[in-house]
């Protein structure tokens, strides 16, 4: 007999036919020698499978005192209608195999009810748990509703690179890859740094001679480059745009869709060292065509998510967050607000509201501020637009006042900013002035320069957090807790 999965079984399975199910024990219940009740999960959906052991079974009385919780189980039995409340079917085994005990006493699951911090801690059971089987679930759902959304549009999947020389946003917080020696390099900046340490003996090495050079001008060692892999110092990317727009003025509407790192130090509840992202990019768009699409695909994507898994977002809404349901559908049915930056920082300022970072136009929106014009104000999403230049990127297009530039940010709910977007600056002239107005050197973007040199069009795109949309439609606190191993400042373990 073929196994067949939880899910098809109570969604599907006929009383009186024979099926042969396995997954992994999350409660048992005896009752009194006669019988057991077990009740199975293996993944396949949010609710367990109830299965019914005969007391009669060969070997019952050994068997189920070593099925304990998290234990694997194989079970093969007869479909039969429920009497209980909750569930159609139930499974009366007939043959009971046991796959894997689970210690009762070091189990760490054993219990219910561990905290998020707790189960982080064990990143490779808790997907064991109600939380975080539903979140991959889910997860899941969001994934194949993001592809969707753009084949259905026509958009080429398009692989941007993971190991790149260029930093999109100019910020350094690339995470550095190279083969150089570490140890060589880090003695390299403590001599320097100290100005004590004893020259390094081989003399013609570049990042030692530097060592009689002030304190002031080599805060970083000399390192030469050239001599390293890529031959030129290179990074992880934290954003796969760049490249994106290659192909996006070759091929019309692409998308990419991986991982995404950033070395920023911050210990928020909504940044991850590494996570992913959407990044579609389209040649002919202005922003507001960025913007319609941008609102389209959130809208779509929860939706998709609401009707694919209804009984997951069910338990999100029941056990973390109870306005969750409610709010979705707010953002599926309603028209997102659209706004200017500046018309923001009025509402901000005039709303009697005591932020901890003052609002002043010019200085960047901090999440209190998003969240307040979103949850407060507006209680619905809102796109904000033509923001300050002087806090954005270098390839988002100048505005004719001189101030702004054509940016968009999607805030939403309990979240802030999930949508950062912009029209990109296609003038040559205006893109080599706006680099060096950000102190970034036009020729290590020759190449991206050259999309503006032939052929340029209007074009413009957007990044779209795949773990802050799973705050979003999980109501999940900590992004920490919507990826499956999460890495930030100080903990990559598993
Ligand atoms: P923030 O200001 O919130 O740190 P950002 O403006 O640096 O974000 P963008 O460079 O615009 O972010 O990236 C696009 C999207 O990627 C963001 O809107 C957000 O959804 C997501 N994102 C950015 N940084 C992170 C991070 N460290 N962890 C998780 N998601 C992130
Ligand atoms: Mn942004």
């Amino acid at each position: 007999m073929a196994r067949t999965k939880i899910a098809a079984v109570l969604r599907d399975g006929q009383p009186g036919t024979t099926v042969d199910v396995r997954g992994w024990v999350r409660t048992k219940r005896e009752s009194k020698g006669d019988f057991a009740f077990l009740e199975l999960n293996d993944g396949s959906c949010f609710a367990n499978l109830q299965v019914v052991v005969d007391g009669k079974l060969p070997d019952y009385a050994t068997l189920i005192k070593q099925i304990t919780t998290g234990a694997s189980v194989a079970i093969d039995g007869e479909i039969v209608a429920s009497p209980g409340k909750g569930q159609r079917v139930e499974v009366r085994a007939t043959a009971l195999r046991l796959l894997g005990t689970a210690d009762s006493t070091t189990y760490p699951l054993q219990k219910k009810g561990h905290s998020f911090e707790f189960l982080r801690e064990k990143a490779h059971l808790r997907p064991r748990t109600n939380t975080f089987g539903a979140m991959a679930r889910v997860r899941n759902a969001l994934c194949y509703a993001i592809h969707e959304f753009f084949q259905d549009r026509g958009f080429l999947y398009v692989h941007t690179p993971i190991i790149t020389t260029s930093d999109c946003e100019g910020a350094g917080q690339q995470f550095q890859v190279t083969t150089l020696d570490i140890a060589k390099a880090g003695s390299g900046l403590r001599a320097k740094g100290s100005g004590t340490e004893k020259k390094n003996p081989d003399a013609a090495d570049p990042a030692s001679s530097s060592v009689t050079q002030p304190l002031a001008l080599s805060p970083q060692p000399s390192i030469d480059y050239s001599t390293d892999f890529f031959g030129k110092k290179a990074g992880l990317t934290v954003s796969g745009q760049l490249e994106g727009e290659a192909f996006a003025c070759a091929v019309g509407d692409v998308y990419t869709f991986g991982p995404t790192f950033r070395a920023e130090n911050s210990n928020t509840t909504r940044h991850l060292a590494e996570f992913w992202m959407v990044e579609p990019e389209m040649p002919f768009y202005e922003l507001e065509d960025d913007m319609a699409l941008a609102e389209d695909f959130v809208r779509t994507i929860i939706r998709k998510v609401m009707e694919r898994c209804p009984d997951d977002l069910q338990f999100f809404n029941d056990r973390i967050e109870p306005t969750l349901l409610e709010s979705l559908k707010n953002i599926v049915d309603h028209d997102f607000i659209r706004l200017t930056y500046t018309a923001a920082v009025e509402i901000l300022q005039q709303s009697g509201q005591k932020f901890e970072y003052p609002v002043e136009w010019g200085h960047d929106l901090q999440s209190e501020h998003e969240r307040y014009l979103t949850e407060t104000h507006f209680k619905q999403p809102v796109i904000l637009t033509d923001y300050p230049r002087a806090i954005k990127s270098f390839y988002m297009r100048c505005n004719e006042d001189g101030k702004t530039v054509r940016a968009m940010d999607v805030l939403v709910p309990r979240i802030g900013e999930i949508i950062g977007g912009s029209q990109r600056e296609e003038r040559y002239d205006v893109l080599v002035e706006r680099m060096k107005e950000c102190g970034l050197n036009p020729d290590d973007y020759w190449w991206y320069l050259e999309l503006r040199k032939y052929g340029t069009v209007p074009h413009a795109g957007f990044g779209l957090g795949l773990e802050r949309t799973l705050q979003l439609i999980t109501g999940m606190v900590n992004i920490r807790d919507c990826i499956p191993f999460p890495r930030v400042p100080g903990s990559a373990e598993f």
